[in-house]
């Protein structure tokens, strides 16, 4: 068993696009380091490996392009999730229902909640007032679009460690 997720990954270039945005870490803030940005899917939790990469092998979808843009937090009960977004896109939203399909037939719970596409950048340390938070919407609103080419999906493994969680690339499955 291991803690798991499908995500999209993002090219370097993203990667470099989106720390441009990102708050250096501090008492206050945690921010998502460089290599561990993506979109997350399905967040599967403590599941049996092998059972989810024989669900998600033979993803038919044709590959396309998202486009990150926009911005927000959501508050939650430690703190905020500053998040960057993700313009609407059909295509996403099939292939996270496809591989939601996969999943629950493979006898996976997948989350109620419709899925709310956006990337976490970092996270606030506690709740309440943050003057990051503002800096953080003002460049992020600054960002150009970001396209996306997505032609796999991954799935990842994360191991949680002392300094922060750590993902391992279980398997990928290419789009057409
Ligand atoms: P950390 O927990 O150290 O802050 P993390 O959240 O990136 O790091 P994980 O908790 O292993 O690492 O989560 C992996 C991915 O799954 C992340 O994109 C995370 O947002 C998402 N995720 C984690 N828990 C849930 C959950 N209960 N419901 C939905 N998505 C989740
Ligand atoms: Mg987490």
């Amino acid at each position: 068993m291991a803690r798991l997720f499908t995500a999209i990954d993002f090219s370097a270039d993203v990667r470099a696009q989106l720390e441009t945005i990102i708050p250096p870490g501090s008492k206050s803030v945690r921010p998502i380091r460089s290599e561990n940005l993506h979109l997350t899917l399905h967040f599967l939790g403590e599941a049996d490996e092998s059972t989810v990469v024989e669900a998600l092998s033979g993803v038919e979808q044709a590959e396309f392009s998202i486009v990150l843009s926009g911005c927000g937090t959501f508050s939650g009960r430690e703190g905020k999730i500053l998040w960057i977004g993700v313009e609407k896109s059909r295509a996403l939203q099939v292939l996270h229902a496809d591989l939601g399909e996969r999943l629950s037939a493979a006898g996976f719970a997948l989350e109620k909640r419709p899925y709310s596409p956006h990337i976490t950048v970092a996270r606030t340390r506690r709740p309440g007032d943050n003057p990051v938070v503002e800096q953080f919407l003002n460049s992020a609103q600054t960002l150009p679009p970001q396209f996306v080419s997505v032609s796999a999906v991954q799935l990842y493994r994360s191991q949680l460690t002392s300094r922060g969680s750590r993902y391992e690339l279980v398997a990928s499955f290419p789009l057409q």
